[in-house]
Formats: structure tokens, sequence, C-alpha cells
């Protein structure tokens, strides 16, 4: 059963790791080879430093299929994981969750749902 303290400890390691340059961030995802910028994923948040880089849509694709992680999800962090994706996103989820008169968080969890409708 991996913790939330387990997974964050593994974030941090593994960025300590790309800043000292014992991991290297590739220019291309790993799984469908377009070149962006990857994130660093955890298959095993027990070891820190094994690491698979996706591109935004190939890591939203894995975690679709086996989940986000054995500690269930509370939209905070959802809506910090897709904040990580990317801040622009941020800055359109916030105009909508106005306009739509929800709260951040509720708005995240609306368009998570929409999203993963539109994956299948
Ligand atoms: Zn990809
Ligand atoms: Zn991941």
């Amino acid at each position: 059963m991996v913790t939330r303290i387990q997974k964050r400890l593994a974030r941090r390691l593994a960025t300590q790791a790309i800043s000292k340059g014992i991991l290297v961030r590739p220019n291309n995802c790993t799984e469908c080879k377009k070149a962006t910028k990857v994130h660093a994923h955890h298959n095993n948040y027990t070891k820190p430093l094994e690491v698979t880089w996706f591109c935004s849509k190939c890591h939203w694709k894995w975690h679709k299929i086996n989940g986000f992680s054995s500690v269930r999800n509370t939209p905070k962090d959802i809506y910090r994981y897709v904040l990580s994706i990317n801040s622009i996103i941020h800055s359109k989820i916030k105009a909508v969750a106005m306009r739509e008169k929800r709260s951040l968080t509720k708005q995240v969890q609306f368009m998570l749902a929409e999203f993963l409708e539109k994956g299948k």
C-alpha cells in the first residue's frame, strides 16, 4: 500500500536526481515518441529513481488504465496533478469554473470525468 508520503518522497527524489543529472529527462515520450516536455512517471513509488518518461497524453492514458495509485486521490490531488501538467490548462479551468459557477476542484472533477469519457 503506497502512502501519500511515499509518493511525495518518490517525486522529490526523482526531481532532485533530474536536477543533479543522475536522471536525464529525454526529449521524447517513451511511449509515442513524440517530442515534447515529458513527465517523470513512477510505476512503483518504492523505486523513486525508476521512472518512465511520458508525454501528458500517454501519462493520462497510463493512469486511466492503471489507476492513480493504491491511494485514493482526493479532488485536491487531481487538481494538483492537472496543475503539474500545464499552467495554461490551469487558467482555462479557472475561467470555465467561474463561468459555470463551480468551485475549482468541482470543475477539475467534472473535466476529468469528461476527459475519461472522451478517451473511451
Ligand atoms: Zn506519449
Ligand atoms: Zn504517473
